[in-house]
């Protein structure tokens, strides 16, 4: 898919003019979800931005590197129980130097597959702010992993099954896929090399991954291959943008050393998708998993795999898929895949599956924070309406959600994906990583009595997940297909985009989102042409905070658009005003969105929501902090009363500090909610909370 085709403006400064090109100079066409095309100068995002550049992506290395310390029992407890090293990349060296079955290993069995979603994740900020010294470490580790992959003659690479349980490939043999991550940690591989190759031109880590994709379509597939699907969904996303690169790139194919047909590569993905829910029973070894005997078919002896159950999306076919299930990443991210396929292949089949797996989400199954995966066992998602507010929340679930609404707005595109994207952008997402950029959480819930953020895991999948979003928000920003484009998210940027005319336009975003709802952008065409720009306008600023009902807000004012300073009338259809016009140089659209505070509500069937009123501002969702609330325990929110936004610039990097009437009692007390994504940054082991009581 391309995301649109750009061209390059020669005012464009001199670091978007040398990433567009290739090493040797020749344009690269851009394949899908390329970061390059669009330029973030954001006051929100860009301080983030370089902050995760140059702390974040740096400190998850270190500590995949063993450079921390370690917290809590469960690390020390791995460091002697799985032999341990304290030094992840060890792996691959092992694995190079030949050692197979030492039972020495770091790390989890999926810890490759967090190595490769970190490479991917640095890969994009590099495309963003380039950094010799990070692209030379990440070169250093390619080589590693290359040379691990080098000692086996299939071009197979999953350092935990040589180094622990060789015979057990792939699960089979009487191993287990699900607790082994084979397939995951090849998945992950396939976007590592697909977007360090968009960031810097170098193919050789996308030579790994083609050669292991290589590896993986020869022996997986319908039969007479093996009916092995991934058990923790990813690799299906994986082996689209590894099919969409070469797909868009032939002449990409000569500088590969191996063979490669990409159209394999899309139907190893659609096999995963569909050969979900065909299998015949369970591995002889659950690890931790749900799988009670109600969760799959133990009859058809036609099948030939084992049932991972509903906790991966395998008790029932795709296509009779309805609700979605089980394990919330795996959940997201398995629609995710599917959606993207959809995005290939049209089949209406798919948009059914998809378009209802994504409307249980939003509609029955997300919290107001964007998160989703309500429950602990099985970090599952709840049944519909079963939104607690100390629910689990995994931040790798709300990135997975991300995406799978990013994919949507995509394939189908209403505003009403981007309104759930934003939602997980601004909150569930943005919360999982401290201000200093060095501490992570795992779990995101809605209250809690003392919150911490963790140095380090013994599980540390979020924050390379967390990576991977955030270096994707460039290309969530503007969508083009034919003559129209879609201005989906509201950041001070700049863009160039071939329309399907061929008009050239460069668009130029101003804003302070979400400080406040202002935003004007500049549209400059190389020729007056028509074409339609579509302005997303949020389900929150016309009080449809949420499309199906599941949260309900108001707000009095209007969203004001102007044209050259004319106004026009505001018609929203699916989600956004389409302007349609012949667009000539500097013509101007000013955007006015109500960004002021609000009470939302949860709708009557939120059992445990009853009574509970939450804050909002434009999509920031608010909290109460302890230390701003000293009897947060005991107060309740008078709803009749104002709140007041403040900009507070040396609060927690620039906060607006919202203030309103509370009760504790009979006594009448000021409350102040912070935005939920900076909780736990003014005092570590405070208390908060999302949903709060209101006078009635
Ligand atoms: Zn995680």
């Amino acid at each position: 898919m391309n995301k649109f085709k750009i061209f390059l403006f020669t005012t464009i400064s001199i670091v978007y003019y040398s990433v567009a090109f290739s090493q040797n100079d020749k344009l690269v066409a851009e394949p899908s979800q390329n970061v390059k095309s669009v330029k973030i100068n954001d006051a929100f995002w860009t301080p983030k931005l370089e902050l995760w550049s140059k702390t974040t992506a740096y400190d998850v290395f270190n500590k995949f590197e063993g450079k921390y310390e370690p917290q809590g029992e469960d690390l020390i407890e791995d460091k002697e129980e799985l032999g341990r090293t304290r030094d992840a990349f060890l792996n691959f060296d092992a694995v190079a130097e030949g050692k197979r079955g030492t039972r020495i290993h770091d790390g989890p069995p999926w810890y490759d597959g967090l190595i490769y979603e970190s490479i991917r994740g640095v890969a994009d900020l590099l495309a963003q702010f380039p950094d010799p010294v990070m692209e030379s470490r990440i070169d250093g580790y390619i080589d590693r992993i290359a040379a691990a992959q080098a000692s086996d003659p299939d071009g197979y690479i999953d350092t935990y099954t040589q180094l622990v349980e060789p015979e057990h490939r792939f699960g089979q043999n009487g191993g287990n896929l699900r607790w082994q991550h084979d397939i995951y940690n090849a998945g992950m591989l396939f976007e590592a090399g697909v977007h360090y190759y968009n960031a810097t031109g170098k193919t050789k880590l996308l030579e790994v991954a083609v050669r292991f994709a290589n590896y993986i379509c020869k022996i997986a597939g319908p039969a007479p291959k093996q009916n092995i699907v991934p058990a923790h969904s990813g690799p299906e996303e994986g082996a689209m943008k590894l099919y969409w690169v070469f797909k868009e790139n032939p002449e990409l194919k000569n500088k590969i050393g191996v063979p490669v047909n990409e159209k394999n590569y899309y139907d190893l993905a659609k096999f995963w998708i569909e050969a979900k829910g065909h299998s015949d029973g369970y591995p002889p070894q659950l690890i931790g998993c749900d799988h009670s005997a109600s969760d799959g078919d133990h009859t058809d002896k036609n099948l030939t795999r084992l049932n991972f159950g509903a906790y991966s999306q395998d008790s029932i076919p795709f296509f009779e898929q309805t609700t979605i299930e089980g394990h919330a990443v795996r959940a997201t991210l398995f629609a995710t895949g599917a959606t993207s396929i959809a995005l290939e292949n049209h089949d209406p089949r798919y948009v059914k599956s998809v378009s209802s797996l994504w409307d249980n989400m939003a509609g029955r199954r997300m919290f107001i924070t964007g998160g989703v995966g309500a429950i602990a066992h099985d970090e599952k998602f709840g049944e519909d309406y079963y939104l607690p507010n100390d629910a689990y929340l995994e931040t790798c679930a709300a990135v997975g959600a991300g995406f799978f609404s990013q994919r949507m707005n995509e394939l189908l595109g209403a505003g009403e994906y981007i309104d759930q994207l934003e939602r997980v952008l601004y909150n569930s997402l943005l919360t999982g990583v401290s201000l200093s950029g060095d501490m992570y959480t795992y779990q995101n819930p809605l209250v809690a009595d003392s919150h911490h953020r963790w140095n380090w895991h013994s599980c540390p999948c979020c924050p390379p997940m967390f990576l991977k979003m955030v270096s994707s928000v460039p290309n969530f920003i503007y969508e083009s297909k034919s003559n129209e484009i879609a201005v989906n998210l509201f950041i001070d940027s700049e863009a160039n985009i071939e329309l399907e005319n061929k008009t050239k336009v460069h668009l130029e975003q101003s804003t302070k989102y979400p400080l406040d709802g202002n935003i004007s952008i500049k549209v400059t065409p190389d020729s007056e042409s028509n074409f339609s720009i579509k302005l997303r306008i949020p389900g929150w600023a016309r009080n449809v905070e949420n499309p199906f009902c599941l949260y309900q807000s108001k707000i009095d004012s209007e969203v004001v658009i102007k044209v050259n300073g004319e106004p026009i009338k505001v018609e929203v259809f699916e989600g956004y005003v389409t302007i349609k016009r012949k667009w000539k140089k500097d013509d101007v659209v000013d955007l006015m969105l109500p960004v002021q505070p609000r009470y939302v509500y949860a709708n009557k069937n939120v059992k445990d929501l009853g009574g509970l009123v939450a804050i909002a501002a434009g999509p920031l969702v608010y909290t109460l902090e302890g230390n701003f609330n000293a009897e947060l325990a005991d107060l309740k929110i008078d709803t009749n009363k104002a709140m007041s936004m403040v900009y507070m610039p040396n609060l927690l990097d620039g906060v607006s500090v919202i203030k309103g009437t509370a009760k504790v009692g009979s006594k009448e007390v000021e409350f102040r909610a912070i935005p939920y994504y900076a909780v736990g940054n003014i005092k570590p082991g405070d208390s908060y909370k999302v949903w709060i009581p209101y006078l009635r």
